[in-house]
């Protein structure tokens, strides 16, 4: 297909039959007089006191515990960068579908009109008594950063930003499994990651969570290699500096075992893939086209192991694999927030799906005849029925066993049933 008649195609989907991609739709009965006045005056007032007296209500009597914010104020949209908050509502609006259609979770996306720090937290602090969980989106780094360290610390709800967390969660299980194949230990893997922004700072510090050392980390940004005798460096930039005296990615990339791509494309060249130690692990994430591109990388070294943002290459690393089941866990024992455990259960349990035999149905979905683990599969796709039974009972068991879940969960068949349903 032409890239005009992709655009049409795109611009038909959204248009067509109605504006959009979401829409409310009532849950109660609502045919009669009866039913009107139950679910409006007089009867609506019930609910209402009952909250009053006891807050905790609100779960029981409204959809709260099932409704995320999906939050933007357009200022770091996809790669197309600060549109604008009206810019940024199909995105967000095409969040909340793939929250309903994989974990039934409903959303309203909020478009804020600001780029000022406190006027969001405010915003989101107001609007907060709504939702069970907020789900802050394409905003810009460094704002995003203390965004959510502000609303973490003020909200009793889950708070996540996806841009940060949901590619670090996908990239560590896809990581974890790369490395199992090329039997390689993170503690010992030499790890070069391209880009500081708000992907790469998230992810680094995951990976260090799972075990890589800060002293096998190499870090880039648009200026080159992030040395500790660097002037004005930001704190996050800082945490992740070196003492290695090396100025280039060509110099990080010999012997490196692992290359994380979080910034532009065609940075990487086959001469530094030549440079990297043997079974490479490359994730040339930049979207839309990788640090590298896909079939040069892979004829350039057979042996290595790649993942990139894209769907029409094997190992994509997708958030769609992430942000529906974390808060599908983190909603069904009403978490207080999306913790560190948390975030490594869901990792552990992506990894683990991974490795285990793949239905025939997700082979059919991709138009596979046999995904296998391995190389080319390294983590799960985000068509597999199995992601809902076991990513949000790994989530939730973390909440629970750190502390941040109030509504535990007792029987655990009975949960995997209704999340099957
Ligand atoms: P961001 O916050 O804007 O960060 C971009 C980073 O790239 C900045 O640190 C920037 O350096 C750095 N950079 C620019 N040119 C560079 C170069 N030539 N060499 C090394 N670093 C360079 O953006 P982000 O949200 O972290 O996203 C970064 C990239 O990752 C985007 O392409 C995005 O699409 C992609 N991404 C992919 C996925 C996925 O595949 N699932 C998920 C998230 C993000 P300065 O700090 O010096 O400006
Ligand atoms: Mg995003």
């Amino acid at each position: 297909m032409s890239k005009q008649s992709k655009r049409r195609e795109a611009l038909l989907y959204h248009a067509k039959p109605r504006p959009g991609k979401i829409q409310v739709v009532p849950t109660k009965k609502y045919a009669t007089q009866r039913d009107l006045s139950l679910a409006y005056s007089p009867g609506v007032a019930e609910p209402c006191l009952e909250i009053e007296k006891d807050v905790n209500n609100v779960y029981k009597y409204t959809n709260k515990g099932n409704l995320v914010a999906v939050i933007s104020n357009g200022t770091a949209v996809l790669g197309l960068g600060n549109i604008g908050p009206e810019a940024s509502k199909p995105v967000m609006e095409g969040k909340g579908l793939l929250f309903k259609i994989f974990a039934d979770i409903d959303v309203f996306d909020i478009e804020v009109n600001t780029e000022n720090i406190d006027d969001f937290v405010l915003a989101v602090k107001s609007i907060a008594p709504t939702f069970g969980g907020i789900n802050l989106e394409d905003i810009k780094a460094p704002e995003a950063f203390e965004i959510e360290r502000r609303l973490k610390a003020e909200l009793n709800i889950p708070v996540m930003h996806d841009d940060q967390h949901g590619t670090a969660i996908i990239s560590a299980a896809a990581l974890i499994n790369a490395l199992e194949i090329a039997e390689k230990k993170i503690e010992e893997v030499r790890i070069v990651i391209s880009g500081a922004g708000a992907a790469a700072v998230s992810c680094t510090r995951l990976y260090k969570a799972f075990g890589a050392k800060a002293e096998n980390i190499v870090m880039l940004d648009s200026k080159g290699v992030i040395r500790m005798d660097r002037e004005g460096l930001s704190e996050e930039k800082a945490e992740f500096a070196t003492s290695r005296k090396i100025d280039s990615l060509i110099e990080a990339m010999k012997d490196a075992d692992v290359f994380v791509g979080l910034s532009i494309a065609d940075i990487v060249t086959p001469k530094m893939l030549k440079a990297m130690a043997n079974d490479p692990i490359v994730f040339a994430m930049a979207n839309p086209d990788p640090e590298i591109d896909y079939d040069l990388a892979v004829k350039t070294r057979s042996d290595i192991i790649m993942a990139t943002g894209r769907s029409d290459h094997p190992n994509q690393v997708n958030n769609v694999l992430g942000f529906p089941f974390i808060f599908r866990g983190a909603l069904d024992v009403r978490a207080t927030k999306i913790n560190e455990e948390m975030k490594m259960a869901a990792v552990k349990a992506l990894a683990a799906l991974a490795k285990e035999p793949v239905p025939e149905q997700v082979n059919i979905a991709y138009g596979e005849t046999r995904l296998n683990f391995g190389k080319e599969y390294i983590i799960p796709k985000p068509f597999d029925p199995r992601l809902i039974a076991a990513v949000p009972p790994a989530v939730a068991k973390a909440a629970m066993e750190s502390g941040v879940a109030t509504e535990p969960i007792s029987d655990w068949n009975k949960y995997r049933d209704e999340l099957y349903e």
